[in-house]
């Protein structure tokens, strides 16, 4: 039970239990056994986690780091050896000085865009091909003669070649079709780049088919333990919990309304808290009306009215004790009851990674195991169990 140390005075906060972070991270492990290499994803300020205490937290396991791009490399620029963070996105032209200068890996589509890489010098590129994501790599069905091009340019390592799935929490006979599809293609390109590894698993494909782990897999959201397939979601440890602190309670007549566009009307006296979040802290706008609810003194107690930008209201009519200061948890344990970020996710139509990388700016992060984050004016603060 990790101990976290935050100051009364803060209104809203997330607690990142690195051990967990580190827990999902040996649970990839054991999924794929010991021979693949992990490169953790760790772009979107590390699924809003923090990116510099995530590298921090799983440099010595043997990974490497993915990123979305430039700036966010130059973010763990501090924690991770620059030759161990692959940039999962493509560059800007005027980006790709820098990438090869720092030495990341670097993602490619084309022989074009390799070439343009190594008139500035050695680089090590990831080729990507697209298999049916039809987003970023050389379409499948031309992969080899680029390949073929691409090797004539000097300077170029081919360091790995890759795809990536876009169904694989939703259509496994689609991703098992395509995974084979890419494994045979790898076969034929691994004999023009015979030291090219091979990767193509995220979160859903490392829980559903493990077997295609090739020589490097990409965990993202499982790290921060939420899965996109439910059926492991109790395997998995969540890494983060939201809190905030009430900073009123009042009572409300029957017949008031709640919020902007008073879509909510109490048909009883009631009694509400005020949270100091809203949406311009990450908490969706969309979870209005869609039965949300928060936990305090481990009671589930309900959103009432719209989310607005800085202050939610929560039903705490079953509550008579309830005070200002008192700690709600928004994603999280409080006692036996828990709200995960999945389905915070699903009641506001959208997914735990947009949830969880939606988490503000005016939300501090706290860790488990970094205790220069520990202030003068902090209070002990017992988390509850995980
Ligand atoms: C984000 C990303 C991942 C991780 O996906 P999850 O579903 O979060 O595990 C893997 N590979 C690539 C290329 C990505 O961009």
């Amino acid at each position: 039970m990790p101990i976290f140390s935050v100051p009364e005075s803060l209104r809203t906060w997330a607690e990142v239990d690195l051990n967990a972070l580190r827990a999902n991270l040996h649970f990839v492990r054991q999924r794929i056994g010991p021979a693949p290499s992990i490169l953790a994803v760790v772009k979107a300020n590390g699924y809003g986690h923090g990116a510099r205490e995530t590298v921090q937290a799983l440099a010595g396991e043997n990974t490497i780091f993915g990123v979305a791009n430039l700036q966010e490399a130059a973010e763990i620029k501090t924690v991770a050896n620059p030759s161990d963070v692959m940039l999962l996105g493509p560059c800007l032209p005027g980006e790709r000085h820098a990438a090869v200068k720092n030495g990341h890996i670097v993602t490619v589509s084309s022989a074009i865009e390799a070439r343009a890489f190594s008139e500035y010098g050695n680089v090590r590129i990831n080729f990507k091909i697209d298999t049916g994501m039809g987003r970023i790599g050389v379409w499948k069905d031309v992969a080899i003669s680029e390949l073929q091009s691409l090797q004539g340019i000097p300077g170029i390592e081919i360091h790995s070649i890759s795809t990536h799935l876009p169904s694989a929490d939703e259509d496994t006979v689609f991703t098992k079709h395509q995974l084979n599809g890419f494994t045979k293609l790898a076969q034929k390109l691994r004999e023009m780049a015979p030291n090219a590894r091979l990767h193509s698993l995220n979160s859903a494909g490392i829980l559903t088919l493990p077997e295609f782990a090739g020589d490097i897999v990409r965990p993202g959201l499982m790290l921060y333990g939420c899965s996109p397939i439910a059926e492991f979601c109790t395997a998995l440890r969540p890494v983060l919990a939201w809190k905030a602190r009430i900073v009123l309670v009042k009572d409300l007549p029957a017949g008031a309304g709640v919020s902007y566009g008073r879509t909510y009307i109490s048909s009883n006296p009631i009694r509400t808290a005020v949270l100091p979040v809203g949406y311009a802290d990450g908490y969706p706008r969309q979870a209005s009306g869609q039965g949300c609810g928060v936990l305090i003194n481990g009671k589930r107690c309900h959103l009432i009215g719209r989310v607005t930008m800085d202050q939610i209201i929560i039903d705490v009519s079953d509550l008579p004790d309830v005070q200002v200061g008192d700690v709600a948890t928004l994603i999280g344990n409080d006692g036996v009851n828990s709200i995960d970020a999945e389905e915070l996710a699903k009641r506001s139509g959208t997914i735990a990674w947009d949830i969880l990388t939606g988490i503000g700016r005016r939300v501090e992060r706290f860790y488990s195991a970094a205790p220069e984050k520990k202030r003068d004016d902090s209070v002990e603060y017992q988390s509850p169990p995980v």
